[in-house]
């Protein structure tokens, strides 16, 4: 059985950073998250794409064993168009093409009904409320957003955050959600919504993990070469779910391995545009990493 349930979105991107541009290049939610999470354990993807997404971008998923069953075609692919400056924090949005997005109804196949760790990668919260209500018994439940939803659909968003195990949000988003400079009063209204643990992404200066009597501060890795980070939330959240299913130790301190895991698939994904960084990253390079950052945090 595949061990993950990935609902986000797979799209063409459209990205220009200090370092260059690409045109309608792979992307998306769960393109990025079920990558990463592929390093670790198998994922099952629920998404939408359109009659123009290109055939290699499929096989280049399939490839990696992300089982496709739950990816419907329709219309035409969600399009992003976004831009960076040289703060590369902070993501800005030209264009949101919903496309076939704008009718997507989640619709969890039947093999995929009993995985029992599930990410719900940013999309729609309503089609994250739906995927939530078709699974049968789920152990452990993941949830990521971004600003486009929290300012036209904050109420759903809600509702999701009550249902989930951990949320993420990076720290933009929780500042923009919770209406708080306090990241630390940010998370701790997020935690009494229901969420056993929030974990908020700063970018380049590492995360936070928020429990109710744990705090946990991730370092962010001192990348020298960074053309693109588009993606490296979705891929630290793909990789941190990826490594909770495969181990399936659910503690504060595995938890906090999964960061670092998350970590650096994310740092390791800034390298390059698209995929094109993680398509050749092995698990030693993975491993190498892994210990770099438990060597910056020794004192
Ligand atoms: P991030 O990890 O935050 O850099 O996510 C980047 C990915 O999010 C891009 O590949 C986009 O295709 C995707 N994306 C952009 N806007 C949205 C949106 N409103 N909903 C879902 N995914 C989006």
């Amino acid at each position: 059985m595949d061990d993950v349930l990935i609902i986000g979105t797979v799209a063409l991107d459209t990205i220009e950073t200090p370092f260059g541009k690409v045109e309608k290049g792979i992307g998306g939610s769960a393109t990025y998250a079920s990558y990463a999470a592929s390093f670790f354990s198998k994922p099952a993807v629920i998404s939408v794409i359109g009659h123009d997404f290109p055939k290699e971008y499929i096989e280049l998923l399939e490839k990696r064993g992300i089982n496709l069953d739950g990816l419907k075609v329709h219309d035409k692919t969600f399009h992003w168009d976004g831009y960076y400056e040289y703060d590369m924090n902070e993501a800005k949005t030209r264009k949101t093409e919903l496309n076939s997005l704008a009718n997507f109804k989640a619709d969890v196949p039947e093999n995929y009904k009993e995985i029992k760790y599930i990410f719900l990668a940013n999309i729609d919260p309503e089609q994250q409320l739906e995927t939530i209500k078709q699974i049968k018994n789920p152990k452990f439940i993941v949830l990521d957003t971004m600003n486009f939803w929290i300012s036209s659909k904050k109420k759903s968003l809600l509702d999701v955050i009550k249902k989930v195990d951990v949320l993420l949000l990076n720290d933009g988003e929780a500042r923009q959600l919770f209406g708080t400079i306090s990241l630390v009063k940010a998370a701790n209204e997020a935690l009494c919504l229901g969420p056993k643990a929030v974990i908020i992404k700063k970018g380049e200066h590492g995360a936070l993990l928020f429990t109710k009597n744990k705090h946990f501060n991730a370092p962010g890795y001192p990348l020298e070469n960074i053309k693109d980070p588009t993606g490296c939330g979705d891929c630290f959240g793909g990789a941190f779910i990826g490594y909770l299913a495969k181990t399936n130790d659910l503690s504060e301190s595995n938890f906090r391995k999964a960061i670092i895991y998350g970590s650096v698939i994310a740092s390791h994904n800034a390298e390059d545009f698209g995929l094109n960084r993680l398509k050749s990253l092995t698990m030693n390079d993975i491993e190498k990493r892994y210990k770099e950052f438990q060597a910056i945090r020794e004192f």
